[in-house]
C-alpha cells in the first residue's frame, strides 16, 4: 500500500491499520461523496503552472511539472518534481491553489495586469452576493443556453471553465460531462460548486494542467478584464490544454457598437429615468462592470488574436441586447422595485406593531402616541436586500415567480434569434483545436 499511492492519497497512512482496510476499499466512494474533496481525476491532470509551459526539448510534455501529494507538518501540499515548489492544500477549503509565481506575473512584467476582481475580491464578494448559486435565469440563462448550444457537451467530455467566478456555469453543467473543472484567480467559490465540481485557484495565462487534458473549455465574462497580451496567452493556453479536435466557447465583448444601439439605449434611458424617481437601482450593475478593460477592441483584433493562438474560429453569435436591455433595464428593475417596496412596507408594519405592543404593555391604552414616539425609518437598502433574498427563496421553490423569469429569459433569447448575425460588441464564439 505504501509508495506511490501513499503520496497520491492523503489518507494512505490510515490504511496501515486493519480496521481501516474497509475504509480504504470504500475510498473512491468516499472521495466522491465527501464534500469539498478534490477528485483523483483532477490530481491526474494538475501540473505545476511554473513548469508546465516550459518543457525542455526531449522531455515528456505530459509528465513535465507533475505534482505529488505530500504530507507536511500541518497538512498537505502538492510538490513539483521539476522546480521543487510546494502548493499547500487544505482539504477544508475544498479546492487546489495553483497560482503561478513566474517573473512575468510579478509587477512590471508583460502580464502585470491584475483584475480588480482579484485585487478587491472581498468587496466584490460582499456587494454582489457571490457565494450562492441560483437558477440560470435572465442574462445568466441566455449565456447558459448558448453555452450548451455551441459547446454540445457530451457524457465523455472533460470540461474546464476558465474564470468560473462562484462556479455557477460549471455547477449547472456538471452532470452533462464526465469531469468538470473550474478555475479562478479569486477563489470566491460557492459551497454548492465546491461540493460538486473540481475547483482550483489558478491563472488563465498559465493553466496548471497537462497538455491535451480537456475536450471542452469555456469562459464567460472573463476576456474583457484582460489586456490583449493576456488574451493571446490565455488562448494559447486553451489550445495547449485542449485535446486534438477539442472545442472552446468564449463569451465576451469588444468595444464595437450595435446598429440597433438606439433601441438598446432607449431602454437604458427609461431605466435611468426610473432610477431618478426611485423605481430602479443600478448600483450593483455599475460595480459589476467597473473592471472592464476591453483591450481587444474590435472583432478583427479578436480574429488576429485567435489566429495567433492557433485555434480555429468556427462559429460566432453576436448579442445585440435589444430585448435584453428592455428586460434588464426596465421590466426586471420595476419588478425589483415593487418587491422592495412591498418588503419595506412589511418591515414598517412589523416594526410599528412591535412598538405598539411594547408601549401597550407599559402605558396601557396610550398606543397611538407610543407608535409616534418610536418612528422607525424604513431603510431602503435593507428592504432591497430582504426583497432579493425573498425573491431567491421563491425562485428556488419554483412556481409562478420562476416561470415569470423563465419567460423573460426566453424573451431575451430572441436577441440571438433575430439579431445573432448582426455584428456588435458582445459575442459568443466557438473555437476548435485542430
Ligand atoms: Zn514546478
Amino acid at each position: 500500500m505504501e509508495g506511490r499511492d501513499a503520496h497520491l492519497n492523503p489518507f494512505a497512512s490510515l490504511t496501515m491499520t486493519p480496521p481501516f482496510l474497509i475504509l480504504a476499499l470504500l475510498y473512491p466512494y468516499l472521495l466522491a461523496r465527501e464534500p469539498g474533496l478534490i477528485s483523483d481525476k483532477l490530481l491526474k491532470i494538475v501540473r505545476c503552472p511554473d513548469c508546465v509551459a516550459r518543457v525542455p526539448a526531449g522531455a515528456d510534455a505530459r509528465a513535465w511539472g507533475s505534482l505529488t501529494m505530500e504530507h507536511t507538518g500541518d497538512g498537505y501540499a502538492l510538490g513539483c518534481a521539476g522546480c521543487g515548489r510546494r502548493y499547500p492544500y487544505n482539504p477544508k477549503e475544498g479546492y487546489l491553489s495553483l497560482m503561478p509565481q513566474g517573473a512575468e506575473f510579478a509587477t512590471g512584467g508583460e502580464f502585470a495586469h491584475t483584475s480588480d476582481y482579484v485585487a478587491h475580491q472581498h468587496e466584490f464578494e460582499a456587494a454582489l452576493d457571490y457565494r450562492h448559486i441560483s437558477q440560470p435565469l435572465l442574462g445568466a440563462g441566455v449565456r447558459n443556453v448558448t453555452l450548451r448550444r455551441l459547446l454540445q457537451l457530451r457524457a465523455n467530455d472533460a470540461a474546464l471553465e476558465i474564470g468560473c467566478g462562484n462556479g455557477k456555469f460549471a455547477y449547472w453543467n456538471r452532470r452533462r460531462v464526465n469531469h468538470m473543472v473550474g478555475i479562478d484567480p479569486a477563489p470566491l467559490f460557492a459551497a454548492e460548486a465546491i461540493n460538486a465540481v473540481d475547483l482550483a485557484r489558478a491563472d488563465a495565462r498559465a493553466l496548471p494542467f497537462a497538455t491535451a487534458s480537456f475536450s471542452a473549455v469555456f469562459s464567460l465574462d472573463v476576456m474583457e478584464h484582460l489586456t490583449t497580451a493576456d488574451v493571446v496567452q490565455m488562448f494559447k493556453e486553451i489550445r495547449r490544454v485542449l485535446k486534438p479536435g477539442g472545442r472552446a466557447m468564449i463569451y465576451s465583448n469588444t468595444r464595437e457598437r450595435s446598429l440597433l444601439q438606439p433601441l438598446i439605449s432607449g431602454s437604458r434611458v427609461v431605466g435611468k429615468g426610473l432610477e431618478r424617481v426611485g423605481l430602479a437601482d443600478f448600483r450593483r450593475d455599475r460595480l459589476r462592470k467597473s473592471d472592464h478593460v476591453k483591450d481587444v477592441a474590435t472583432f478583427d483584433q479578436l480574429r488576429a488574436v485567435i489566429a495567433e493562438s492557433g485555434l480555429q474560429l468556427e462559429r460566432v453569435i453576436y448579442w445585440n441586447g435589444v430585448f435584453q436591455s428592455l428586460t434588464e433595464n426596465v421590466i426586471a428593475k420595476l419588478g425589483e422595485a415593487v418587491l422592495t417596496k412591498a418588503q419595506a412596507r412589511a418591515r414598517r408594519k412589523a416594526a410599528l406593531q412591535a412598538a405598539v405592543a411594547h408601549q401597550h404593555n407599559e402605558f396601557g391604552d396610550n398606543f397611538g402616541e407610543a407608535a409616534h414616539a418610536h418612528p422607525l425609518e424604513p431603510e431602503h437598502d435593507a428592504a432591497a436586500e430582504l426583497a432579493r433574498r425573498e425573491a431567491k427563496r421563491q425562485i428556488a421553490r419554483g412556481g409562478l415567480y420562476r416561470a415569470g423569469l423563465q419567460g423573460l429569459t426566453r424573451v431575451m433569447l430572441l436577441d440571438l434569434v433575430f439579431f445573432g448575425r448582426m455584428r456588435t460588441g458582445p459575442f459568443f464564439i466557438l473555437l476548435r483545436a485542430e
